[in-house]
């Protein structure tokens, strides 16, 4: 079933696109309400201007899966989907790589919290 996104405030069906690292949340151009935060992977975000015509403005297509929806903003004069782009956590476009290593980064510090959190647990001698 393919159905247009309609602001659950007004009832509009043009949004704003927020962008953030690894998500972006969806604001509702007319209200101003947020319509729901869409994640991504991490370090991925969608721009919030057309990559064709720079307009941003965007509807709203959701597509209802058997287990869950998905939602694919296109540019509401162009049509055109807005442009997924590597960013760090300021929202700077970063390389594949740079990517590959912040996410990296991140599995370090994981690991080493949970072995700060093992050694927590040991008796102390
Ligand atoms: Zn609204
Ligand atoms: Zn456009």
């Amino acid at each position: 079933m393919n159905i247009t996104k309609s602001c659950m405030s007004c009832g509009g069906v043009v949004f704003n696109i927020i962008s953030k690292a690894g998500s972006y949340e969806l604001v509702c151009a007319d209200c101003g309400v947020m319509a729901g935060e869409v994640g991504l992977d991490k370090y991925v975000t969608v721009m919030g201007n057309c990559s064709k015509c720079s307009n941003s403005k965007f509807k709203v297509r959701i597509n209802k899966g058997e287990e869950e929806e998905s939602w694919t903003p296109e540019c509401l004069e162009c049509r055109a989907e807005p442009v997924y782009k590597y960013v760090n956590n300021e929202l700077e476009e970063i390389d594949e790589k740079s990517r590959e290593n912040l996410i990296l980064k991140d599995r370090l510090a994981e690991m080493a919290e949970r072995i700060k959190e093992l050694e927590d647990r040991l008796p102390k001698v």
